[in-house]
């Protein structure tokens, strides 16, 4: 089975588009492909209780970014400095880059 690739990668800064967090930005901390999901800083924080343990007695709350679709995310293009589309483009040494649809950059 092969996995689908996703839009964005991992140390991406990319712009979130849909939800409660919706406009904020954040840099991707992680990919999950299998599930078309991502974790980005910041964004879609959630509480986490933490039994206490022997190290932390009192317990606690952990802050934790859950993921969120990619599907609402956007790569944001570092040379206009808005959520782009991309596509995909050759080199001429045959590696492949993506390109924002807005300014026709290279974002790789
Ligand atoms: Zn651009």
């Amino acid at each position: 089975m092969t996995v689908p690739k996703l839009h964005v990668r991992k140390d991406d800064q990319v712009i979130v588009i849909a939800g409660k967090d919706r406009g904020k930005r954040g840099k991707v901390l992680k990919t999950l492909p299998r599930e078309g999901r991502v974790v980005v800083e910041g964004i879609n924080v959630v509480h986490k209780h933490q039994q206490p343990t022997q190290e932390m007695q009192q317990g606690g709350i952990m802050e934790i970014e859950a993921p969120i679709d990619s599907s609402n995310v956007m790569l944001v293009c570092k040379h206009c400095d808005q959520g782009a589309r991309t596509g995909k483009e050759f080199l001429d040494s045959g590696e492949k880059v993506r390109v924002c649809k807005k300014c026709g950059e290279i974002v790789d």
